[in-house]
């Protein structure tokens, strides 16, 4: 669900964004295919709208850390190569001093979490595709989703989408 503005608000189920289309609080902006039936209307099952008022929304804070947040953000793809994306891997790694923070935290698959061990990725001879940030505040709330439409990601600048396995 967008803000008026096409800011990012949060993840509703199907249903709730269609009661608020019936309800002309918002409008639909893109659709997957479906349609809802009720005895009077069909509707598209929308897979993002947009309210049509602006709501402000209160400051929120910085994302907590969370495997499903890191998997999210990466795409569910190892950062080293590319593969499905079973671990999490510190890239500093903690035996090393490294922080449990989103800036030195990536998704990683088993073979290169396991070749990389407790160095550093150049001394593995890995290679890092992307430097890990600290996502949109949003993320976390893409990330109780589960997954994340590949529609959505043109309205979430840093989060890229899940990729099936
Ligand atoms: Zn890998």
């Amino acid at each position: 669900m967008l803000n008026a503005t096409f800011e990012p608000l949060c993840v509703v189920s199907a249903r709730r964004a269609v009661v608020l289309v019936l309800k002309e609080k918002a409008e639909i902006v893109e659709r997957n295919g479906a349609e809802f039936r009720s005895e009077r209307a069909a509707v598209p099952a929308p897979s993002v709208i947009r309210l049509v008022h602006f709501v402000r929304v209160p400051f929120r804070s910085r994302v907590p850390l969370s495997r499903r947040g890191v998997f999210a953000r990466d795409g569910h793809r190892c950062q080293y190569c590319g593969r499905a994306a079973e671990n999490l891997d510190h890239v500093l790694p903690r035996s090393r001093g490294g922080p449990h923070s989103w800036e030195n935290v990536v998704a990683s698959c088993r073979p290169c979490n396991a070749r990389k061990e407790d160095r550093l990725p150049q001394e593995a001879g890995l290679r890092l595709r992307h430097a890990p940030v600290t996502p949109h505040a949003h993320l976390w709330l893409i990330a109780t989703a589960g997954t994340v439409d590949p529609v959505w990601t043109r309205y979430l600048p840093g989060v890229a989408a899940a990729v099936p396995a």
